[in-house]
């Protein structure tokens, strides 16, 4: 997606949707780089692909240096990405991921934003049908249509039918800007599939920054003038059980990746005692990640 050149339709599509990540307004594009006419903010392309952050983000420097996601892939880094998805879903998770697309791809001319997710075989699965569903964010692995930042989306307002946020919201420092901004470029009904953990290990540290239970999710949507359409559990209990043993391996053992990749399949089994509970209440006192699909009311951001 990096360096292919972008199809015409797709490239007319993102200049349509992106703005100033600061004041929101569009970008100039004639130019090598982006330009916004009122902040006078200009933001390089990397490899083609618009890099929308402000000149205080964290990861912009290593986007442009590409230090931390080029070079050619060691077998162990092969063998690691061919493990099964790190999380199981749960049937009703999955099932919304189906259906809010389905909704989705029914209104005029619909925008559908992948942010966070795309790698795992769920989403890539899901996404198959209803390209192009455009990747923005800051990757951990994989390309982007544009790098942008959750808390000062370049995306203009009321301006998306369908956004997945998955697995972003625990590492984001500011989350209540980040569903701000999500409630900002929804179009009015327009619906955001959300999904964060709850069970989990510290995972990419320093960037992990919070969990959240289902009344504190309910809450954080509700306080950025979101509806709760849907709620429940996307990776149960026992999918937390076994990543909690595989990460505590990894910590005491001194080879942690190679036990990390041996336990990805040996734990694989346990993971599946979640489909005897999917979305019973009592499962998401203990469950791994939850969803919510949020809904932007007509009247509102
Ligand atoms: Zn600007």
């Amino acid at each position: 997606m990096n360096q292919a050149p972008r199809a015409a339709s797709l490239e007319a599509k993102l200049q349509t949707l992106t703005v100033c990540p600061h004041c929101h307004v569009s970008l100039d594009w004639s130019l090598e780089e982006l330009v916004c006419a009122s902040c006078g903010d200009d933001f390089p392309r990397v490899a083609g692909t618009p890099l929308l952050l402000s000149s205080s983000n964290v990861f912009r420097e290593s986007i442009i240096t590409g230090s931390s996601r080029t070079g050619k892939k060691s077998l162990a880094s092969r063998l690691y990405a061919m493990r099964p998805d790190e999380r199981l879903w749960s049937k009703g998770a999955i099932q919304t991921i189906h259906s809010s697309l389905e909704w989705a791809v029914r209104r005029p001319d619909p925008t559908i934003i992948n942010i966070g997710a795309g790698f795992e075989q769920v989403f890539e699965e899901a996404f198959k049908p209803y390209e192009p569903v455009l990747r923005v964010g800051i990757p951990h692995r994989g390309g982007v249509d544009l790098y942008g930042d959750l808390t000062a989306l370049p995306l203009a307002n009321s301006s998306v039918d369908l956004l997945f946020c998955s697995s972003v919201l625990e590492h984001v420092s500011a989350p209540a800007k980040a569903m701000e901004e999500i409630a900002r470029v929804l179009r009015p009904r327009g619906r955001a599939y959300i999904e964060i953990p709850f069970i989990r290990a510290y995972h990419m540290a320093p960037h992990d920054f919070q969990r959240y239970t289902p009344a504190g999710m309910r809450v954080l949507l509700q306080s950025a003038g979101l509806n709760v359409a849907a709620e429940g559990i996307s990776s149960g209990p026992f999918t937390a059980l076994a990543l909690l043993v595989r990460d505590l391996c990894v910590a005491l053992a001194p080879r942690g990746l190679g036990v990390s990749y041996a336990l990805s399949w040996l734990l694989q089994p346990l993971k599946h005692v979640d489909r005897l509970l999917d979305q019973r209440e009592w499962a998401a006192a203990c469950a791994c990640n939850l969803f919510c699909l949020a809904e932007k009311p007509t009247t509102g951001t």
